[in-house]
């Protein structure tokens, strides 16, 4: 029997159907509405939804959400801040309506990406991992002991809000020196402009890894402080959950070595306890599908 799993971000809303492996059989994306009000963005979901199921034929044997955040998971509801028009959307609820007669989990997308990693990615074997995701934002989530950790509100392991420069520069959070704030693909290339980079007018994380590739040192600088922002929270997070490994996936780690070079180097300098002598930092494997495969996997769980 099949399970239908959701990945619902502020860009797009992609469904898919897994085998009992976690193997992808089927898959649907669609843009999620931009400033879309709730209904509309919602219609865009249950299409996603509609698509799915005509491909299962009706059967599946469970619903698996994993959906941008902040969520309330005792409540099953989401009020993510790259989709306006759903505040405190009672998306739980909304999918068992959808698709009746099935246990339906709802998780956030952090998590879901760490349990895809977990299951069937780069993390297979870590039972202390922390799953990453550095592109416009940082996300992430927590698998302990080999299960999700979603924490009291299903909010933990929100990691791109550890702050790790007092003064810093501002977060989308309304807090001040985050990591998402620094090593962002935004934020590093805002950095690197107001430090001299000549960027091209449309520059995002990929001209900026383009340009330290070719020897540019402002867009070598913005990486290597990227780099250090999150070497700084991965050897905090370490040891507060005394982890085995970290992946990392997203537009920014798709630069490779530029980021993870200087990231190893600068883990090496903080993260002097014993216990985190063997803390690895390895690339994701799954790519922009470990959220679905995650949220597969934590449907289950149930
Ligand atoms: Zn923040």
């Amino acid at each position: 029997m099949l399970t239908l799993c959701l990945d619902i971000g502020g860009t797009k809303i992609a469904a898919g159907l897994a085998d009992p492996d976690g193997t992808l059989v089927h898959t649907v994306t669609r843009p999620t509405p931009s400033g879309g009000a709730a209904e509309e963005v919602w219609a865009a979901v249950e299409a996603t939804i509609a698509d799915a199921l005509h491909a299962a034929a009706g059967a599946v044997a469970a619903v698996g959400i994993g959906s941008a955040g902040p969520i309330d998971l005792p409540g099953g509801t989401v009020s993510p801040i790259n989709i306006k028009g759903w505040q405190g959307f009672p998306l739980r609820d909304r999918a068992a309506a959808a698709v009746p007669g099935v246990p339906v989990r709802l998780g956030g997308d952090g998590v879901c990406m760490a349990l895809g990693e977990h299951w069937r990615g780069a993390g297979r074997g870590a039972d202390f991992l922390l799953g990453m995701v550095v592109s416009t934002g940082v996300g992430g989530g927590l698998v302990l002991g080999g299960i999700p950790y979603t924490g009291r509100t299903g909010n933990a392991g929100h990691v791109g809000h550890v702050v790790v420069e007092d003064g810093g520069p501002p977060c989308v959070c309304g807090g001040r020196g985050c990591v998402e704030a620094i090593a962002s693909g935004p934020s590093m290339v805002r950095w690197a402009r107001a430090n001299g980079w000549s960027a091209p007018p449309v520059a995002g994380a990929r001209e900026l890894a383009a340009a330290a590739a070719a020897g540019d040192p402002v867009a070598d600088r913005a990486f290597r402080r990227g780099a250090t922002a999150l070497a700084a929270m991965i050897a905090s997070v370490g040891a507060v959950c005394d982890l085995d490994l970290v992946v990392i996936g997203g537009g920014v780690a798709n630069s490779g070595r530029l980021l993870f070079d200087p990231l190893r180097e600068k883990l090496a300098e903080y993260a002097g306890l014993d216990f985190l002598a063997g803390l690895r930092v390895v690339p994701a494997e799954l790519g922009g599908q470990a959220g679905l495969v995650g949220a597969a996997r934590l449907a289950s769980l149930t």
